[in-house]
């Protein structure tokens, strides 16, 4: 684990495996949020957690602290080969095709125990899908792998599992029990013929075809893919269900879901999350998915969550707005998008959803949101909707809203 510098501090990133840690384990977070920064605590849509304004003096207590709370990775300098994006109720959906977790423990192990692979780079990034009806199928991933049945698994290079004809099809299939083999042919292959300007699987992509990429991963292997997952798509996923109260595998317990203000917590609310279930999975939409409520307890959860301010319903504000880290904590940000977006949060309509990104890079969408400001100074945006051109330029926060108002009323 290592603390990196931003605008407002150190920043020490906690990769949670499919996003998931104990209530014991948040307890710690929050102290050590507390004690060794500002107390301010960020949910990424990587369904991770990044602790803010870490001071120089007390990173290495808060990174002893977080190891021997079980959260650093399994090897030193393993840290960045966890990113492994599972749906948050991965193992827990009645109406999921496989529990992927048994596979996924297999796979972070093997990942972090392979010298090799401290070559890939930090972001690239791998998705076990088991069919669940929330997960998140806008991200793209290096490599993919989404479940077709009980035993086996369609999987694709660069992108995510297709849910339409205008997605790229799946590559191939593979039993359950070779995905692990195959995703270390994968990755071996990826570093065998990358250049070290080609950091993900899209840039390789630019110079071999999927299919050369492919031959090359069977040659390492001791079994057959098979091409039969043209045709195959994978049902859309339900972002909705990242609300309320959900039934999950095992009677007698719910998961209850609700979203994180603008994907930042503060010390005391996560202590507060940590007090209503026993475990919790942070998600991809930057929310939180608490696991394992008694069943009785459901509707007092929900009212715990309200007085929380997390947003429990679909239509709130909060739910319907995201914002990355803006200038006040980020060197390359022109505006402060989370306090712009506390402003617009007041002046909302009542549908459509907005994302204010404090520059190009949009670090908090990879998904689709409805419209998008883009800060090009403070407290002023250009409007996207979806063209690449500005619908509207260097309006304010006000302006954005009316615009946003005049948008839902001729819709
Ligand atoms: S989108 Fe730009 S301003 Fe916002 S966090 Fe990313 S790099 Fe920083």
């Amino acid at each position: 684990m290592r603390i990196v510098p931003a605008r407002d501090g150190g920043l020490c990133r906690i990769r949670l495996t499919g996003g998931e840690m104990s209530a014991a384990q948040a307890r710690v977070v929050a102290d050590v949020a507390k004690t060794c920064g500002s107390g301010v605590i960020d949910a990424t849509n990587r369904s991770n957690l990044q602790i803010r304004s870490v001071r120089p003096d007390a990173e290495d207590a808060l990174i002893s602290r977080l190891i021997e709370a079980g959260l650093g990775p399994a090897t030193q300098d393993a840290d960045d080969l966890r990113n492994l994006m599972l749906s948050p109720l991965a193992g827990l959906d009645p109406h999921a095709i496989v529990d992927v977790t048994p596979i996924a423990r297999v796979l972070l192990e093997q990942m972090q125990h392979d010298a090799r692979l401290r070559e890939l780079s930090p972001k690239f990034a791998i998705m076990l899908d088991g069919g669940e009806r929330l997960a998140m199928l806008d991200h793209p991933h290096d490599v993919w792998f989404s479940a077709l049945s009980a035993h086996r698994f369609a999987f694709g290079l660069g992108g995510c599992p297709p849910t339409s004809a205008e997605h790229l099809p799946a590559a191939a299939s593979v039993e359950s029990v070779h995905v692990p083999d195959l995703m270390n042919a994968v990755l071996h292959t990826f570093l065998d013929l990358a250049l070290p300007e080609q950091t993900r699987m899209r840039d390789l992509l630019q110079t071999y075809s999927a299919e050369a990429v492919l031959d090359r991963v069977q040659q390492k292997l001791d079994f057959q893919l098979k091409q039969d997952t043209k045709d195959w798509r994978r049902p859309s996923s339900n972002a909705q269900l990242r609300f309320g109260v959900h039934p999950r595998r095992n009677e007698g317990a719910v998961c209850i879901g609700a979203q994180i203000p603008l994907g930042r917590l503060d010390a005391t609310t996560l202590r507060a999350l940590a007090e209503i279930a026993p475990r919790m999975r942070m998600t991809p939409w930057q929310s939180v998915m608490l696991l394992d409520v008694p069943v009785a307890d459901a509707a007092s959860s929900i009212d715990r969550l309200k007085a929380l301010d997390l947003a429990t319903t679909p239509n709130e504000p909060f739910a319907r707005l995201i914002a990355c880290t803006g200038s006040q904590g980020c060197a390359k940000g022109f505006s402060d998008t989370k306090a712009d977006a506390h402003r617009l949060a007041s002046l909302m309509p009542e549908t459509g959803n907005v994302h204010l990104s404090g520059c190009a890079r949009s670090c908090a969408a990879a998904h689709h949101v409805d419209t998008t400001l883009l800060a090009v100074a403070p407290g002023r945006y250009d409007l996207y909707t979806q063209a690449s051109e500005p619908v509207a330029r260097r309006i304010t926060i006000e302006e954005a809203a009316r615009w946003l108002a005049r948008s839902t009323t001729d819709a």
